[in-house]
C-alpha cells in the first residue's frame, strides 16, 4: 500500500475502488451491526434491570472479571504481544491471550492485528483505517472524523490486506485456528458469564440472565467503546509529551488510563510502539504492563522490551508535557518540534514488520 500525498489538513483523498462484491458487503455490514448492536442492547437491558430490580454483587464481580480477562486478551495479547512483539510468550500463554482477546467482540485476531499494524503504518494520513482526521481539520470534518474513527470505520468498505500486514500470524496454524473460531468464541464470551451466574446463585435462571446481560453484553459494550476511544479520542484530545512521526497526532489521555488498562498513554505508544510499557512517567497507571511484568516473573514472558531511558529522552519534547486537553487542533504550520520527528516514507508500513512500529 503506497503512501498518498497529504498535507495534514485536507480530507483524505478518495480510495481506489474495492473488489468486495455487493453480497459480501451486505453480509459484512450485517455481521458488524450485530457485533456492535447486541452489546448496546445488552447495556440498555442492564440499565432497565438496574432501574427496576437492582444488580447483585455476583453480577458486578463477574462483570469485572470478564472485563479484565477479555481486556487483557486485547491489550497484552492482541496489541503488545501479537501486533508489536513487545515480548515473547510461552506458546500456551500466546494462545490463551489470543483466545481471551477474541472474546471481546473486536474481530478475529489476525485481522485485528493487521488493521492495527496498518494504523501504525499510516497514522493520521491516507491509508489509516480509523483516523479522526479522515474528513479534514475543519469543525464539521473533525466531528465526522471522530465518529468515523470511533465506530464508523467498522462499517466502511476498506478491507485491510491481511497477507501484507500479518504474514507472520497467517503462517501460524494456531493463530489461524483461533481466528476461525472467532464466532464460537463470541458465543462463549456470553455463555461463560451466564453459566457462572447461574451456577454461583444455586442454579437460578434469573441470576443466569442478569449475569448474561451485565457480565456478558454490557461488559462487551464497555470494553468495545473504551478500545474504540483509544482510536478516536486518543488521536484528538490530550497531551503529546513525545515526538511521533509526521502527521501522527496520537495523544496521552489520562482519564481513560484505568479502564483502557494503560492503552490511553497512546502518544507514548506511537512514539515507541514496541515498548511493553506505555505509561512510562510517574503516576501513569499501566495495568497491562503490570500483567506483562507478572508473566515475566512467572517465567512465561521473556525478551520484554521495557522502556529505554535513552530512547525516551531522545523522543521527549523539549517543552513540558502540559499541553491542555482538547489541544489537538490542526497541524501547526511551524511545528517540526511537535510532529516531524521522522520523515514519512512510502514503505514505512512494512519496513519494520518484524517489530512493527
Ligand atoms: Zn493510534
Ligand atoms: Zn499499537
Amino acid at each position: 500500500m503506497a503512501a498518498i500525498p497529504y498535507d495534514g489538513f485536507e480530507p483524505f483523498p478518495g480510495r481506489p475502488p474495492t473488489t468486495t462484491t455487493p453480497q459480501h458487503r451486505r453480509i459484512q455490514v450485517a455481521v458488524t451491526a450485530l457485533l456492535v448492536l447486541a452489546p448496546f442492547l445488552g447495556l440498555a437491558a442492564a440499565v432497565w434491570l438496574f432501574w427496576g430490580h437492582g444488580v447483585g454483587l455476583t453480577d458486578l464481580l463477574l462483570t469485572g472479571f470478564f472485563y479484565f480477562l477479555t481486556g487483557f486478551g486485547v491489550t497484552v495479547g492482541f496489541h503488545r504481544l501479537l501486533t508489536h512483539r513487545s515480548f515473547t510468550a510461552k506458546p500456551a500463554l500466546r494462545t490463551a491471550l489470543a483466545l481471551a482477546g477474541s472474546m471481546s467482540f473486536q474481530g478475529a485476531v489476525i485481522s485485528w492485528v493487521a488493521t492495527h499494524r496498518r494504523h501504525h503504518a499510516f497514522t493520521d494520513r491516507p491509508g489509516d483505517p480509523h483516523s479522526p482526521y479522515r474528513y479534514g481539520t475543519g469543525p464539521v470534518g473533525q466531528l465526522r472524523g471522530l465518529l468515523h474513527a470511533h465506530l464508523g470505520w467498522l462499517f466502511g468498505d476498506d478491507p485491510t490486506d491481511v497477507g501484507h500486514f500479518a504474514p507472520d500470524l497467517l503462517a501460524e496454524p494456531v493463530m489461524c485456528r483461533v481466528s476461525r473460531a472467532f464466532p464460537a468464541l463470541c458465543v462463549l464470551s456470553l455463555a461463560l458469564p451466564a453459566l457462572a451466574g447461574w451456577a454461583l446463585s444455586g442454579f437460578s435462571l434469573v441470576a443466569g440472565l442478569t449475569a448474561l446481560i451485565w457480565a456478558g453484553l454490557a461488559r462487551v459494550f464497555l470494553l468495545q467503546h473504551v478500545t474504540w476511544s483509544v482510536n478516536s479520542l486518543c488521536h484528538l484530545l490530550g497531551t503529546r509529551p513525545f515526538t511521533t512521526r509526521r502527521h501522527d497526532r496520537a495523544t496521552n489521555l489520562w482519564p481513560l488510563a484505568l479502564l483502557s488498562m494503560g492503552e490511553s498513554w497512546h502518544n507514548t505508544h506511537h512514539s515507541d510502539p514496541t515498548c511493553a510499557r506505555h505509561g512510562v512517567d510517574r503516576g501513569q497507571i499501566d495495568l497491562t504492563a503490570g500483567v506483562i511484568r507478572l508473566f515475566e516473573r512467572l517465567g512465561w514472558a521473556t525478551d520484554v522490551r521495557w522502556p529505554d531511558p535513552r530512547r525516551l529522552a531522545e523522543h521527549r519534547r523539549p517543552l513540558p508535557d502540559s499541553e491542555p486537553l482538547a489541544s489537538s487542533g490542526p497541524l501547526p504550520s511551524s511545528g517540526p518540534r511537535r510532529f516531524d520527528a521522522e520523515p514519512v516514507s512510502a514503505d514505512s508500513g512494512t519496513a519494520r514488520r518484524d517489530r512493527v512500529s
